[in-house]
């Protein structure tokens, strides 16, 4: 075994972490580890040290702290050779798939792809699309923002013509939502067709109606990864939330079998009032089961401008502090987005209709999901054209900072540099993508407080 310690990742520098595979079983017989891999039918046999090291996997961990842990168990007279090999050996096991990388609570693969969407944004360069494929879905959750639409769908052709626009377009990202994407029969063929058109792929789901040939599949189109929703770490107030008994179970379920077939594995978990003391749970949940969380305060008006799920918000300041606190620091925090007013280049408000496109389940175009400026419909029109020419689109484009006349004097913009702000949310919530809203205020100075703690 050679070199042992924090393994450093290629992107981010973030500490390197591991998980015992949940198809892996092993018991020590004599001095032999005899191990059984059940999803590739592979059996190995090892010396008894393995049976120590695999069960400081059983639960995620740093391989800075299983070396700890096993210089405490062995009288080594050469301890950097023993560390050597010790990391040399769990590489091994990693490459065998018998461990699994986990990121505790460390999206250090988003940390390459956040770098890559700025740039993206910075540049004004199309490389992502959201396709919302249905408006309808199995549960129905208190604070969800999509309304049930009588238009029809996009038949399974006019979603293959959108692949084929958008791959004309040069995106590289597609990410598949909903209502519940797994609703749509002709799901598994769309995301064969998007294979094929070698996107790659993210799905947002709940996870409740994934079959195991489903999960199988998207293992074998090497999906980015499924971001999977979950509202607390307690089944009945998740059910609750989602309205839908035993979907808790369910969720989880699917999310366990993802990840034992290799699947990136995201959770999405917006915080209400009603689930203000279960961040620390939901962390423990992500931790326990190899999987990465992100976590989102602001609850959003629905899309036909009622606003009765704000009333689902975190109600006091003291709450939003100490949910963004238990949050912050241990998982990719989200709040809107918006990212940083002052070095945004070309002064633009954010990516949406630069960097971004957002398709809905009835073919109407808008710049981003949360952005509901019609720029046309694919029904129509085709979407290249759209791109190129929508007149609102290109108003949308010309809008830069500035535009938010109201912020231009804010002082907490010129100590912070930064601002939850979200224009999709601003035009909801007061008719105009420039308004300023109480909600993103509230966050950027809370923002700034913790900052400065
Ligand atoms: S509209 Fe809102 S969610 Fe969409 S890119 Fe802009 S800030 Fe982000
Ligand atoms: S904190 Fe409020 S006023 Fe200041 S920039 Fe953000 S939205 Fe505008």
């Amino acid at each position: 075994m050679q070199g042992y310690g924090a393994k450093k990742d290629a992107y981010g520098g973030a500490v390197m972490a591991y998980k015992l595979s949940e198809s892996v079983f092993y018991r020590l017989y004599g001095n032999q580890t005899t191990l059984y891999d059940t999803l590739i039918r592979k059996v190995y046999i090892f010396n008894e040290t393995v049976k120590d090291l695999l069960d400081c996997f059983v639960e995620t961990a740093e391989v800075a702290e299983v070396i700890s842990k096993l210089k405490t168990l062995y009288d080594c007279a050469d301890i950097p050779s023993f560390e050597e090999d010790l990391n040399n050996f769990i590489s091994q096991l990693a490459e065998l798939k018998i461990l699994r990388e986990a990121f505790k609570h460390k999206q250090v693969y988003d940390s390459l792809v956040g770098a890559i969407a700025n740039n993206m944004i910075a540049s004004g360069t199309l490389y992502s699309a959201m396709l919302e494929l249905c408006f309808r879905c199995n549960e129905s959750c208190r604070h969800c923002y999509v309304v049930e639409n009588k238009n029809a769908e996009l038949t399974t052709s006019e979603v293959f013509k959108v692949l084929d626009e958008l791959y004309r377009l040069n995106v590289l990202e597609i990410t598949f939502t909903g209502g519940e994407v797994f609703l749509r029969e002709d799901f598994g063929e769309i995301l064969d067709y998007a294979y094929k058109k070698r996107f790659c792929i993210n799905i947002f789901t709940n996870a409740t109606l994934i079959s195991d040939s489903d999960l199988i599949k998207l293992a074998s189109l090497h999906i980015k990864s499924l971001s999977v929703s979950l509202y607390s770490h307690i089944p009945k107030k998740h059910d609750y939330i989602t309205r839908l008994k035993g979907s808790f179970e369910k969720t989880m379920n699917a999310m366990r079998k993802a990840l034992a077939l290799g699947l990136s594995v995201n959770i999405k978990s917006t915080i209400m009032d009603y689930t203000k003391d279960d961040v620390s749970g939901l962390l423990d949940i992500a931790e326990s089961l190899g999987a990465t969380i992100q976590v989102a305060v602001t609850v959003n008006p629905k899309d036909d401008g009622n606003l009765s799920p704000l009333d689902l918000r975190i109600k006091t300041e003291e709450d939003y502090k100490k949910v963004i606190k238990t949050a912050v620091g241990k998982m990719e925090f989200c709040a809107g987005i918006a990212g940083d007013f002052k070095n945004t280049s070309g002064n633009q408000i954010c990516g949406a209709g630069h960097s971004m496109v957002c398709i809905a389940p009835d073919g109407e175009v808008y710049p981003c999901n949360a952005l509901r400026i019609s720029l046309g419909n694919i029904k129509n029109e085709a979407l290249e054209n759209i791109w190129q020419k929508s007149p609102e689109l290109l108003k949308w484009r010309k809008a830069t900072l500035h535009d938010l006349s109201e912020c231009k004097d804010c002082e907490l913009l010129e100590k912070l540099g930064v601002c939850s702000f979200c224009p999709g949310s601003a035009l909801q919530e007061k008719g105009s993508p420039f308004a300023k809203y109480d909600e993103a205020c509230k966050m950027t100075a809370i923002r700034g407080q913790l900052a400065k703690s």
